[in-house]
C-alpha cells in the first residue's frame, strides 16, 4: 500500500472515531497551529529565505499575520458558525423548528502552491480544523524548504492522524488523488486545476480550485498617477511579481503612458532603492525553469524600466514593457514574475471590451478619482474579486470571499467563508406529530380547495419574533380547527 493511501486511510479511521467534531477539540488544535506559527516563525522564515529570498519581515507580514489573523478570527467565531441556523419559514412549517446545520464533510485534500507557500497551504487547514474534519495537507514540492518545515513541525502540533503531511511531487499527488476525499481544496495552475477535477469526479468529490489567470489593471487618466503607480508598484513587485492576484497588466490612454513608466520607475527607487539586487526586500524568482520562462515572455517587447538579470540568482528586476501589443507573448499567459506590460486603450469602455473578450481574471484594479467610473467598470466586467484605487487589498479582508470564476476558479474561501466551504449545509425540519388538521390540505384526494389553502399556507412567508410567532401559533391554531370542521364533516 502506497505512504499516500495510509496517510488518507488513518486520516478516514481517525474521522470516523468522530474525534475532530467537538468544538473544543478544534480550538484546542487551532491554538496548537497558532503556536506552531509563532514558536516555529524561525525556521519558516529561514526556509522562505532560502526558497523565495522573503526577508525577515517578508514573512511575518505577507505569510504568517494572515494566518494569525484568519487563526483568531475563528477562535473567536467558531461557536457562532458551527450552531444551527434558523432560517425564515412558510405558514406551513411556522411551528417547526427548520434550521441549516453545519457539518464536517470527512476527510479534506489540500493541495498547496509555492509562491507564499505556507500561507495558501495553512489556510484552508485553518477552515478544514474549524468545520471538523480531517485533512490530508500536500505542500508544494517546488518551495522544498518550506514543505520540509511543514513535514517537521505539524506533526509535533497537530493530530497526526487526523492532519497527516503528504510531501512529494507530481506522482505522489496523483497518487493522492486517487484515493477518496470528502473535499478537496486545490490552489495552483488552471492547467493542473483541470486534472484535480477530473480526479474528484471519479469519486463526485466536490473541489475548491483556487487558481490564476491575468488580473487586468486599468488607469483612468483622471486619478493621482503618483497615488496610482506606488501602489501598482507594490502590488505588482512583492514577492517578486509571484502573487496570484498581482496586476498582470496595465490598460491605460496612450496619453499618460509616459507619466506611468516614470511614477514606476520613481516607486521602484523608493522601495528598493537603486539597484533591487542588492535591496532585501526584493525577491527572486523561485526556479531557473521559471526564470527562463518569465524571460522570454520579454521576446519582442519594448522595456520601458528594468530588464535585467542574473540567472545564477534567479533574479529579474522589477521590469515595466511600454507600447505591448495583444498579440505579444507576454500576454498570452499569466506572467507570475516581476513583468508589468503597458497597453494602450482609449476609454474605460475600451478596457471593458479587452477585459470582457478574455478568461475571467482572479482580480480586477480600476484606478479613478470617479466613483461613478469605477462602479461602471464593476458592473460591466467580472472577475474573481475587484479592488479599486489599491492592489491586492480585498485579499486581506476575512469577511470578503476569496476565490475565482470561470478559468480563474470556482468556490471561495477566508473566515467564515472558509468554513462554510469546507461544511456541508445540512437542511433540517423537525415538524411536532401534533396540529395534523393543517395536513390534511396535503392528503389525497386533492380538491380545488385543498389547493388553494395549500397555495395559502405554502406560499405566505413568515419571519417573526417570539412574541410574534406564538401569536400566530395561536391564530393558525384556530384557522386549523376550521380546516379540520371544513374537511372532517
Ligand atoms: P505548483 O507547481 O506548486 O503546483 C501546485 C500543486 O499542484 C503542487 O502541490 C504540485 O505538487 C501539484 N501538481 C503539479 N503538477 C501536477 C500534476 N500534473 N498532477 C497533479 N498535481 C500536480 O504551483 P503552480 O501551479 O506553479 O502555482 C502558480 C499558480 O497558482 C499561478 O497560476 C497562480 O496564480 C496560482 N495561485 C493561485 C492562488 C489563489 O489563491 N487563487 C494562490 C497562489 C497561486
Amino acid at each position: 500500500m502506497s505512504r499516500e493511501k495510509q496517510a488518507v486511510d488513518r486520516a478516514r479511521t481517525a474521522f470516523k472515531t468522530g474525534r475532530s467534531k467537538p468544538l473544543e477539540f478544534r480550538v484546542r488544535q487551532l491554538k496548537a497551529l497558532q503556536r506552531f506559527i509563532t514558536e516555529r516563525e524561525k525556521e519558516i522564515a529561514e526556509a522562505l529565505k532560502k526558497d523565495l529570498n522573503k526577508s525577515q519581515f517578508d514573512t511575518p507580514m505577507y505569510e504568517l499575520l494572515g494566518l494569525e489573523g484568519e487563526i483568531s478570527l475563528s477562535l473567536e467565531k467558531l461557536a457562532e458558525w458551527a450552531a444551527p441556523r434558523h432560517v425564515e419559514k412558510t405558514l406551513l412549517t411556522i411551528s417547526d423548528q427548520v434550521y441549516i446545520q453545519p457539518e464536517p464533510l470527512g476527510v479534506v485534500l489540500i493541495i498547496g502552491a509555492w509562491n507564499y507557500p505556507l500561507a495558501v497551504t495553512i489556510q484552508p487547514l485553518i477552515g478544514a480544523i474549524a468545520a471538523g474534519n480531517a485533512a490530508v495537507v500536500k505542500p508544494s514540492e517546488v518551495s522544498v524548504h518550506t514543505a520540509r518545515v511543514m513535514e517537521d513541525f505539524l506533526p509535533l502540533y497537530l493530530d497526526k492522524e487526523l492532519y497527516p503531511v503528504v510531501t512529494g511531487g507530481v506522482p505522489e499527488t496523483q497518487e493522492l488523488l486517487r484515493q477518496r476525499f470528502d473535499h478537496i481544496f486545490y490552489t495552483g495552475n488552471s492547467a493542473v486545476g483541470r486534472l484535480v477535477m477530473e480526479a474528484a469526479a471519479r469519486h463526485l468529490t466536490p473541489v475548491t480550485l483556487e487558481l490564476g489567470g491575468k488580473s487586468p489593471c486599468y488607469i483612468s487618466p483622471d486619478c493621482d498617477l503618483s497615488i496610482a503607480c506606488r501602489r501598482i508598484t507594490w502590488g505588482k513587485f512583492t514577492n517578486c511579481g509571484q502573487t496570484c492576484i498581482a496586476p498582470d497588466y496595465i490598460l491605460c490612454d496612450p496619453s499618460i503612458q509616459d507619466r506611468v513608466v516614470d511614477e514606476i520607475r520613481k516607486s521602484i527607487k523608493e522601495f528598493y532603492g537603486a539597484d533591487p539586487k542588492t535591496s532585501p526586500d526584493y525577491g527572486r524568482i523561485i526556479n531557473q525553469r521559471h526564470f527562463g520562462r518569465v524571460m522570454s515572455l520579454l521576446d519582442g517587447c519594448t522595456v520601458a524600466l528594468g530588464g535585467e538579470s542574473d540567472e545564477s540568482q534567479c533574479y529579474i528586476a522589477p521590469t515595466v514593457l511600454r507600447d505591448v501589443s495583444p498579440d505579444a507573448k507576454v500576454m498570452q499567459e499569466e506572467i507570475f514574475g516581476p513583468v508589468l506590460p503597458i497597453l494602450s486603450v482609449s476609454s474605460a469602455d475600451e478596457a471593458i471590451h479587452f477585459i470582457n473578450e478574455r478568461e475571467k481574471p482572479l482580480a480586477l484594479y480600476v484606478f479613478s478619482a470617479d466613483n461613478k467610473l469605477i462602479k461602471h467598470m464593476i458592473a460591466e466586467t467580472s472577475s474573481g474579486g475587484v479592488t479599486a484605487n489599491d492592489c491586492l487589498l480585498h485579499y486581506s479582508v476575512s469577511a470578503l470571499p476569496f476565490g475565482g470564476v470561470g478559468n480563474s476558479g470556482m468556490g471561495c474561501y477566508h473566515g467564515k467563508h472558509s468554513f462554510d466551504q469546507l461544511s456541508h449545509l445540512r437542511a433540517c425540519l423537525i415538524k411536532s406529530l401534533g396540529m395534523e388538521s393543517m395536513n390534511k390540505v396535503r392528503y389525497p384526494p386533492i380538491t380545488a380547495e385543498k389547493l388553494r389553502w395549500a397555495r395559502f399556507f405554502i406560499l405566505k412567508r413568515v419571519n417573526l419574533g417570539r412574541v410574534g410567532r406564538l401569536a400566530l401559533v395561536a391564530v393558525l391554531a384556530v384557522l386549523a380547527a376550521v380546516v379540520l370542521q371544513r374537511f372532517l364533516q
